[in-house]
């Protein structure tokens, strides 16, 4: 079973173990069923080769020269049974069988020339077959050893006996791949030159000098090898056999070639010598007349080297200059059509990526474009050292990226991080058993935690003045329409709320409480008015003296042309009926759409702003221009603005786009962004059909990177204009038609800048965090200027990931303005051709952190638009900001039944940029204002939530909605819920880092969420008090039942969860069974096995509960450790969507993700069955104790935990990132003597090598 989990697990070396596995087993199996077979029969040929092998032993010991004869015959006779027979081969092989001693030492002994041809013969015959099992035994029994030194022997014959020398290079090169020393070995006993000069004297003897090439090819492999023998003109030889072009003796050729790829490894000379210019012409040679395919092979081999040539700096210079780039683009782009070439094409690609000149990025710096000065700079850490960087410092490239000097030291160069990811498997898991018991301190002072009092106001709550006596819940009002049928709010009834605006209050409550419990469940979206009703409403607006606006109300295709930009100001000072809790008096629709031009349009009359004041906000690119409705025959699109826009802030419950306006005015950004996003805006509704994760096609990566290659060889095909730059404010925007125009000045928007690379082709670029000069990957920017049925190309060029879920069937997101005008108001997963890939542009070792020269990485992805000139936005993930945030909290506190639910909404603190931080407090109302009631009320334990800590993990914030829409909502299981447990959630850690596009850090440009241990208030004060209130928690003796911090995931699938356990962490470490006899409760794993019961989209095979070194200052460790909450975890969503549950195969949305937050609520009231006094005799159906089985005995697997909290390794590897680098000889080393089997090597596909891994 284990083998078979291994298998599925892990990619490649699994399997390869399993096999090795599976051969040896076979092998026993049929050794014993031999066994057997001869004690049946009194078996002739086995006892005949046991008899003939007893006989040469015996003549290995007495040395009588009349033995020579005897022992030619004895010889001779096995032979010809090893020739004959594979039983006896297994017999002289198999475990426990002397055999090959026997045959060794009689080869060690013999001076007789036959003999010794004999025994090689049976040598090479035993291990022609075997999988190179019987290689590796030859091997461990010193065969090696024993051959070098008749070569050695035979070699100061002059002339050397050939048939002897041909017979010792066969054997030689059989079993060399398998004795890593051979190298040295034949080094040491001089043994190199014999083969080299046997190739140099018998040039034309092409029955010899095969098997010594193939030695040779195995010595070379070894660098101190490749070296000495090029000394000795080993490089020239093997340019006199390859060349000039021939077809004759291909298969020489093959192994010269192959032999040469070893030696050009790390040949400075071999570049001096113009070898880089030979092989190209050879490579073009046999292009131009291998017109039939038939010597793939040798073109591959031809290849090989080039590719080895150029692992140093000088080869790839070398290459560029003798043309190699447009020769292997030009005879690839020829191969293309022959998918038998497939190798040749992917080599070249390999080398020519390799080759491709690193860039800069087109930045005066990578620091953010925009500052934020800290109050307080850190003492050291990465933002000390920008801030001490002098300003002279070009941070874009460095003068050490050009540096040589290593790269001729190394034998291999690699620059693959993946390597040095395997080199500390184990080093990251917590071993010191005193970091892991917990601390329980408090931390910080008993009477300086009392400022955290004020956060627990239901503490102290006593009721007296509440009208609570009746033991039964009162009725809330609308409880008789809980089943009844969404209200779809027309514009006839819009008429009717006006007129009554406690219609409007309840059909907003109403709909509030159709959250279900399955949370799947959204209001149906509403359909376009229908002809009378818009006419009412048209009436209704001109009845209406304040909204006689009309002009300006009009969002019709009409209007979404690009047009100049509108300052939208909004009148209603709205706080006044969201602050106070009390039940929102929603007031007249056309207040929304109070949009005032800012500059006249064309046909459009302008429209006055004097009755509106308050700060302007602007909205998007979209214009509302007073196109005149009447002669608009589209009665949807014409009626009123205020129609579009109830339509679509009526999506969700929580969506009010007036209010949002109003939540932006308040929001404190770097940039300081007047304009608002129109999907922030109008909100975002699932879309009703499925979207599966992607199936990547055939090379599309090969493809988009002979795309870029292109760039270099047609250089003047490539626009290289820039269209939009935040850098330099005076560029111009081109006017053209057919320049897209970009934008992302709005609230978590990050865009720096944009190339126009081809007509259809533009290069992205992110900006940095701020004070950061690193962590982008989060997108979120604005499109216009599109026409229709043209693929668009776009390329983020500066991601730092060095995997991504986009190269597993992971799409972006888009909205269109346009279709969310025709009631289509979402977020959906588009692109085609998307992959993300090691790009040629590098960064300075400043900003890699000391590594000099590490790339940037490619996403890219094409889109065809559906509407002309229509406004589109595209995100990395659902996008949510902190208005959205404020504006969700406000429409739940002003929905809130208060007689039903204690609800709170306070801010915990400012953050650096001075916006607040959100604080919520949920639970059920006492049953009554008697002592008992109000005792149960504050003694119910505390559940403490905390989301978005990274602010370019949206899933965390959608899945916090789902959470808190749950707990807010009127399903019974919601009231018991509350009435369980007080849940103190901080939605949004780092308000200020999702504001400003960050992706990873907060202003302070740190990661928060390695800030637990030691929170600096002037620096992290989210964070510190957020600690704050969990060490108050923990002074009065109230720990939080369950702790948990939303997370997302950018290379996983599926949610999951971390959790913290001394026990498992300890089963991954080599420390005595002495720790393992912990006493550890195993409640931990309660929460998330529930889950993987009930949410659909949750996976128990991804959780781990490892405690990691470097996680040690995580909310989830600190909480755990320090603070003393068993139940610590962090939930990880993932980006992408799910292998396995409901869900599979498709990727998630953000109802999967709320759902997930719901469910997540759900599972608490479960938990809190299970976590009274019986909580050690858990119910059967949990199976608790055989997952901890199951996990125990996983510890042998590296891949079990997991390594990293946010981006653990990645389990799904995929070779692209080697397709840039050099991968270790592989080949060379299991396929010696054995052409046809290497040609499959790196001839896979993308696609084929993804499914491979990913099966
Ligand atoms: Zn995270």
């Amino acid at each position: 079973a284990q083998t078979g989990s291994g298998r599925t697990n892990q990619a490649g070396k699994a399997t390869d173990a399993s096999e090795t596995d599976f051969i040896s087993r076979e092998d026993i199996l049929k050794h014993y069923i031999l066994y057997f077979r001869n004690l049946s029969c009194s078996g002739s040929a086995t006892s005949r080769t046991m008899s003939l092998l007893s006989q040469l032993e015996k003549i290995n010991s007495d040395s009588l020269a009349g033995e020579v004869e005897n022992a030619r015959y004895v010889t001779a006779k096995i032979l010809h049974l090893v020739q004959s027979q594979e039983k006896t081969r297994k017999e002289m092989t198999s475990k426990g069988s002397t055999g090959i001693e026997i045959t060794l030492s009689t080869l060690e002994n013999t001076r007789d020339p036959q003999t010794t041809s004999n025994i090689l013969n049976i040598l090479i015959e035993l291990v022609s077959v075997g999988g190179g099992r019987r290689a590796s035994v030859l091997v461990t029994k010193g065969g090696t050893q024993i051959l070098l030194q008749l070569l050695l022997n035979f070699s100061k014959d002059s002339p050397p006996n050939e048939e002897l020398m041909v017979l010792l290079h066969t054997l030689l090169a059989k079993i060399g791949p398998k004795d890593k020393k051979i190298g040295m070995k034949a080094r040491i006993n001089g043994a190199l030159n014999i083969s080299l000069n046997l190739v140099k004297q018998n040039l034309q003897n092409h029955r010899l000098i095969l098997p010594c090439l193939q030695v040779l090819r195995v010595y070379s492999s070894n660098s101190v090898n490749a070296v000495s023998l090029g000394k000795n003109g080993v490089v020239e030889l093997m340019f006199k056999i390859i060349g000039p072009f021939s077809k004759k003796n291909t298969s020489l050729m093959k192994v010269a070639l192959d032999t040469l790829a070893a030696l050009l490894k790390s040949s400075k000379r071999a570049v001096y010598r113009g070898y880089v210019h030979v092989l190209l012409t050879i490579y073009v040679d046999w292009h131009r007349h291998d017109s039939r395919h038939r010597y793939m092979l040798i073109r591959k081999g031809i290849l090989q080297c080039i590719k080895s040539i150029t692992n140093i700096k000088l080869g790839r210079k070398a290459f560029i200059d003798a043309n190699g780039m447009k020769i292997l683009y030009n005879t690839s782009q020829e191969c293309l059509a022959v998918r038998t070439l497939d190798p040749l094409v992917n080599t070249s690609s390999l080398i020519m990526r390799k080759c491709f000149p690193k860039n800069r990025l087109p930045l005066p710096t990578i620091k953010s474009a925009f500052h934020f000065q800290l109050p307080v700079i850190p003492a050291n850490g990465p933002v000390a050292q920008l801030y001490n960087l002098p300003p002279e410092v070009d941070d874009v490239v460095d003068e050490s990226d050009d540096n040589d000097d290593v790269e001729a030291e190394s034998e291999v160069e690699t620059e693959n991080e993946d390597d040095k990811d395997q080199d500390f498997k184990n080093d990251d898991i917590e071993t010191d058993i005193n970091k892991l018991k917990p601390t329980q301190e408090l931390g910080r002072p008993v009477e300086e935690l009392k400022m955290y009092e004020q956060f627990f106001p239901e503490l102290l709550e006593n009721f007296q003045e509440c009208d609570l006596v009746s033991k039964e819940p009162k009725p809330f009002r609308s409880d008789a329409n809980l089943c009844g049928p969404i209200v779809v709010p027309t514009a006839g009834e819009e008429h009717c709320s006006e007129a009554n605006p406690s219609v409007k209050e309840i059909s907003l409550k109403e709909s509030h409480f159709l959250l279900t419990e399955e949370c799947n469940i959204r209001p149906a979206f509403l359909e376009l008015p229908k002809k009378d009703s818009s006419k009412d409403s048209r009436l209704h607006q001109q009845n209406d003296q304040k909204t006689m606006i009309p002009t300006c109300q009009c969002l019709s295709q009409e209007i979404v042309k690009g047009l100049d930009r509108i300052t939208l100001q909004n009148t209603a000072k709205n706080e006044q009926y969201f602050g106070t809790g009390c039940a929102i008096k929603k007031e007249s629709k056309t207040s929304l759409t109070t949009l005032a031009c800012s500059k006249p349009c064309e046909h459009v009359s302008p429209c006055k702003s004097s009755l509106f004041e308050g700060s302007p906000v602007q909205l998007g690119k979209l214009c509302c221009t007073g196109v005149d409705s009447e002669e608009d025959d589209d009665s949807g699109s014409n009626s009123s603005g205020e129609q579009v826009i109830l339509e679509v802030s009526d999506i969700s419950p929580v969506h009010d786009s007036d209010l949002y306006i109003e939540m932006v005015k308040n929001t404190k950004s770097v940039p300081e962004y007047s304009e608002v996003a129109y999907p922030d805006y109008f909100g975002h509704m699932p879309p009703s059909f499925k979207e599966p994760i992607l199936e990547r096609p055939y090379g599309v990566q090969r493809t988009k990177i002979s795309q870029d290659i292109e760039r270099l060889i047609h250089q003047n095909d490539i626009i290289d204009r820039v269209v939009y730059d935040l850098d330099n404010s005076s560029y111009s925007v081109p006017e053209e038609a057919d320049v897209l125009k970009f934008n992302s000045k709005f609230e978590s928007g990050n865009l720096r800048k944009v190339i126009q690379i081809r007509k259809n082709e533009y290069d992205l670029i992110l900006n940095s965090d701020i004070n950061s000069n690193h962590y982008h990957q989060w997108f979120y920017f604005e499109v216009s200027g599109m026409k229709t049925g043209i693929g668009y190309r776009f390329n983020i060029i500066n991601c730092e990931k060095s995997n991504s879920q986009f190269n597993y069937g992971m799409q972006p997101l888009m909205y269109s303005v346009q279709e969310a005008l025709h009631s289509r108001p979402c977020w959906t997963r588009v692109g085609t051709d998307i992959c993300y890939y090691k790009n040629h542009f590098s960064r300075s070792s400043i900003a890699a952190g000391g590594q000099k020269g590490k790339s940037y990485y490619t996403i890219t992805f094409t889109v065809t638009f559906q509407h002309k000139d229509d406004v589109c936005y595209f995100a990395y993930h659902y996008p949510y900001t902190y208005s959205t945030l404020k504006m969700h909290l406000q429409k739940l506190e002003s929905m809130h039944n208060p007689q039903q639910i204690y609800f709170r909404h306070d801010a915990l603190c400012e953050t650096l940029a001075g916006n607040s931080c959100p604080i919520v407090t949920i639970t059920a109302m006492p049953e009554s204002n008697s002592y008992e009631h109000v005792c149960q009320f504050r003694n119910r334990p505390y559940i403490f939530l905390t989301a978005r800590v990274h602010p370019g993990e949206t899933n965390a914030s959608w899945v916090m909605k789902g959470t808190l829409e749950y707990l807010m909502s009127n399903n019974p299981s919601a009231q018991s819920l509350r009435e369980s447990y007080i849940f103190k959630i901080i939605p949004m850690l780092n308000p200020d880092g999702v504001i400003n596009g960050n992706h990873r850090c907060s202003l302070s440009g740190e990661d928060l969420n390695r800030q637990w241990q030691n929170p600096n208030p002037d620096l992290h004060p989210t964070i510190y008090h957020a600690k704050g209130l969990l060490q108050y928690l923990s002074s009065i003796k109230r720990l939080p039942l369950v702790y948990c911090d939303y997370h997302g995931h950018s290379r996983k699938k599926n949610v999951f969860m971390y959790g913290c356990s001394i026990k498992e962490t300890m089963w991954h470490t080599n420390v005595s069974s002495s720790s393992c006899d912990l006493i550890e409760d195993s409640g931990y794993r309660v929460l998330p096995k529930i889950l993987s019961q009930t949410a659909p989209a949750f996976c128990m095979g991804s959780c781990s509960f490892v405690v990691e070194k470097s996680k040690e200052s995580t909310a989830r460790v600190v909480v755990w450790r320090e603070i003393g909450v068993q139940r610590s975890y962090t939930m990880e969503s993932t980006l992408c969507g799910c292998d396995q549950g409901k869900y599979k195969g498709l990727q998630i949305g953000t109802r999967e993700l709320e759902e997930m937050g719901a469910k997540f609520s759900l599972a608490l009231l479960r938990l809190k069955r299970l976590a009274s006094p019986l909580e050690y005799n858990l119910p059967s159906s949990l199976d608790i104790e055989s997952d901890l089985i199951e996990s125990s005995c996983k510890v042998t697997s590296p891949t079990t935990y997991v390594l990293d909290e946010d981006e653990p390794r990645f389990l799904e590897e995929i070779d692209y990132s080697a397709e840039s680098n050099d991968d270790p000889d592989i080949e060379l080393a299991d396929n010696a003597g054995d052409y046809e089997a290497a040609n499959q090597e790196d001839g896979l596909s993308d696609s084929e090598s993804t499914r491979i891994l990913l099966s």
